[in-house]
C-alpha cells in the first residue's frame, strides 16, 4: 500500500473484450507434422518474427505438429524423415549439396513444400543484392530450387509496389487449397511483381498491381501450386512480415496450403481469424479504484484465447445487477473500504451463485466494514487502522519476500507448475486470519503474516487471496503470472483437482 495521498488515481480504461466465438476449426483426428527450415532471411525481412508468425497460424489451425531448425546447413535425410511437410523459410547462402539433395528427394518422395514472400529471390535462384541492385549468377543456383519454387525472378524484375490494401481474387477455386474460400478478399502487403512462373504450375490467386502505387497496371500472381516428383509445391509472394501474416486471408491460405501440401487434401474449413478466442472462454471483470497500481497489471489478462476480461474502475461500473449472468469471475484489485447496498446485493447473488473471485494485494483492504466479504468470502482483513483492541496492520513496499508453497498443498491445482517464488514486493503483517482459509502458498518473513496466497471460506462461491502483485517485477515474473491465470482458471471452476483424496 502506499500512504494514502497517494491512492486516488482512478484509472479508466476501455475494458478490453475478445469476440467469444466457436473454434474455427475442430480439433484434428491425426496430427500433420510439419518442419519450419528458417535461420537466414535479406535485410528486408525477419525470419525470427516471421517463423513466430508461422507457428501461431499453425497452432491456431489445430491441425499440426510444428518443428523449427534454424541452421539447416547440412541437415541429411534422416532429418526430414517423419515430416509430411516443410515450410521453407529462409533467404541465404545455400546449404550444400548433400542438404539441398535430402530436400528434393523429401519432396519428390510425396511430401509437400511450402515457402513464401521473401523466399522468392536470393542466393538459391543464385540471385544476390549489390548495392541497389541485383546480380545473377546461374552457376551459384540450386539447380532444382526454381521448380521447388515454381518461379524464377530475374534480377532486374525484382521488385514490388509502395505497400497498400489491394484485392487478391482467387482465380482457381477447384484447387484443394482454394476450394471453398471467398472468391476475393482485401490484402494489406507489399505485392511482388514480375515473376517469370515455370510451366506447370497453377496459379491460385492473382492481385492488380495498381500504378497508382508504383506497381505494374497489370494482374500479378500471388499464390500457385505446382509439383515435384510426386511431391506438391505452393508459394505465395505475400508475407511480408507478422503484420501481413496476421491477415485471415493469409493465415486462412498458409494453412490450408501447409495441409495441402503435406497430405494432398484440406480438411480445414471456414475462415482463420487470429484474434478469435476459443468457445466458452472463462469471462473475467477486473475490478480497480481507490489505489494506483501499475499498468502491467493489465497485461496478466492478456495473451489467453480461452479468457476474456473487462475492467470497471467504479462501484456503479463494477457492481451491476446481474453481474452473475456477465461474468464468471471477479478479480478485486481494488481498494474500498465500503460499498454500497445495491452493490452489495449484486456482489453477493454472484458469489452465492457458485462464482469466482480472485482478490489480489491491496484488495485485501476492500469492503472492511462489511463482514460478511472478509469473514466468509475472502478469510482475510487488513486493518487500516486500530479496531477493537487491535493495533492497525502495517505494510512495507520493497521486501524481498520468499514465499513458498506449503508442503501439503503443493499438489493443488493452483500451484500446478508453481515454485517457491523469490520476489520483491509488498510485505503486511497483523492482519486477521480466518481459521477456516485453506493456505497455499506462505512465508517466513518476520516483516510479512505467514499466510500469503490462500483460499478463502467462499460464501457459496471460489474465493482466492493472493497478497502479491505490488511491483512490477512480480507482475512480469512468469511464475507469478501462472499462479494468477491458475487462480482465474480454479475459481472459474476449469481446473479440475486431481488429487488423490487421502
Ligand atoms: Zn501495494
Ligand atoms: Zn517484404
Amino acid at each position: 500500500m502506499h500512504s494514502r495521498h497517494a491512492c486516488n488515481l482512478v484509472v479508466t480504461l476501455i475494458g478490453v473484450v475478445g469476440l467469444a466465438g466457436q473454434p474455427v476449426w475442430p480439433a484434428a483426428p491425426a496430427s500433420v507434422r510439419i518442419l519450419i527450415l528458417t535461420g537466414a532471411s535479406d535485410p528486408s525481412h525477419n525470419w525470427q518474427q516471421t517463423s513466430a508468425m508461422l507457428e501461431r497460424i499453425l497452432g491456431a489451425a489445430r491441425r499440426f505438429t510444428v518443428r523449427r531448425l534454424e541452421e539447416p546447413r547440412g541437415i541429411t535425410a534422416a532429418t526430414l524423415e517423419g515430416y509430411d511437410a516443410v515450410i521453407v523459410n529462409y533467404n541465404g547462402p545455400r546449404w550444400g549439396s548433400e542438404t539441398e539433395a535430402a530436400l528434393e528427394a523429401f519432396v519428390a518422395s510425396g511430401k509437400g513444400l511450402v515457402s513464401f514472400h521473401g523466399v522468392s529471390y536470393g542466393p538459391f535462384l543464385g540471385t544476390e543484392q549489390r548495392g541497389s541492385g541485383w546480380s545473377y549468377d546461374p552457376q551459384a543456383a540450386w539447380p532444382a530450387w526454381r521448380r521447388l519454387l515454381g518461379a524464377f525472378w530475374p534480377p532486374q524484375n525484382i521488385g514490388h509496389s509502395i505497400p497498400h490494401a489491394f484485392r487478391v481474387r482467387l482465380v482457381d477455386r477447384d484447387h484443394p487449397v482454394t476450394r471453398g474460400m471467398p472468391p476475393e478478399f482485401t490484402f494489406s502487403d507489399e505485392l511482388y511483381h514480375k515473376l517469370e512462373l515455370e510451366p506447370g504450375v497453377r496459379v491460385l490467386g492473382v492481385a492488380f498491381s495498381d500504378q497508382a502505387w508504383r506497381g505494374t497496371g497489370r494482374d500479378e500472381p500471388v499464390f500457385w501450386a505446382g509439383s515435384f516428383g510426386k511431391g506438391r509445391t505452393f508459394h505465395t509472394t505475400l508475407g511480408h512480415d507478422e503484420a501481413a501474416m496476421y491477415q485471415p486471408g493469409f493465415a486462412t491460405l498458409m494453412a490450408r496450403a501447409v495441409e495441402w501440401a503435406a497430405m494432398g487434401t484440406v480438411t480445414l474449413e471456414g475462415w482463420l481469424d487470429l484474434a478469435r478466442r476459443a468457445a466458452d472462454p472463462v469471462r473475467v471483470l477486473v475490478v480497480t479504484g481507490g489505489h494506483a497500481y501499475p499498468s502491467a497489471f493489465y497485461s496478466l489478462f492478456e495473451g489467453y484465447d480461452d479468457l476474456v476480461w473487462a475492467h470497471a474502475a467504479t462501484e456503479q461500473e463494477a457492481f451491476r445487477p446481474n453481474l452473475k449472468d456477465r461474468w464468471d469471475v471477479l478479480v478485486f484489485h481494488d481498494m474500498r473500504e465500503d460499498l454500497g447496498l445495491e452493490a452489495r446485493a449484486s456482489l453477493r447473488a454472484f458469489v452465492e451463485a457458485g462464482k469466482g473471485v480472485v482478490s489480489i494485494h491491496h484488495a485485501i483492504v476492500d469492503f472492511t466494514s462489511w463482514p460478511w466479504w472478509y469473514e466468509e468470502v475472502i478469510g482475510g482483513k487488513y486493518f487500516t487502522k486500530p479496531q477493537a483492541g487491535r493495533p492497525a496492520s502495517t505494510f512495507k513496499e520493497g521486501v524481498d519476500l520468499v514465499v513458498r508453497p506449503v508442503a501439503e498443498m503443493r499438489s493443488h491445482p493452483v500451484l500446478r507448475g508453481v515454485f517457491p517464488l523469490v520476489v520483491n514486493d509488498e510485505a503486511y503483517k497483523g492482519m486477521w486470519h480466518s481459521p477456516r482459509i485453506q493456505v497455499l502458498m506462505e512465508t517466513d518473513h518476520p516483516l510479512n503474516d505467514r499466510p500469503v496466497v490462500y483460499i478463502g471460506p467462499g460464501g457459496g462461491g471460489r474465493a482466492i487471496y493472493i497478497q502479491l502483485g505490488h511491483s512490477e517485477g512480480t507482475l512480469h515474473h512468469p511464475g507469478y503470472r501462472r499462479l494468477v491465470r491458475n487462480a482465474i482458471l480454479w475459481a472459474a471452476g476449469r481446473l479440475p483437482d486431481r488429487r488423490q483424496p487421502r
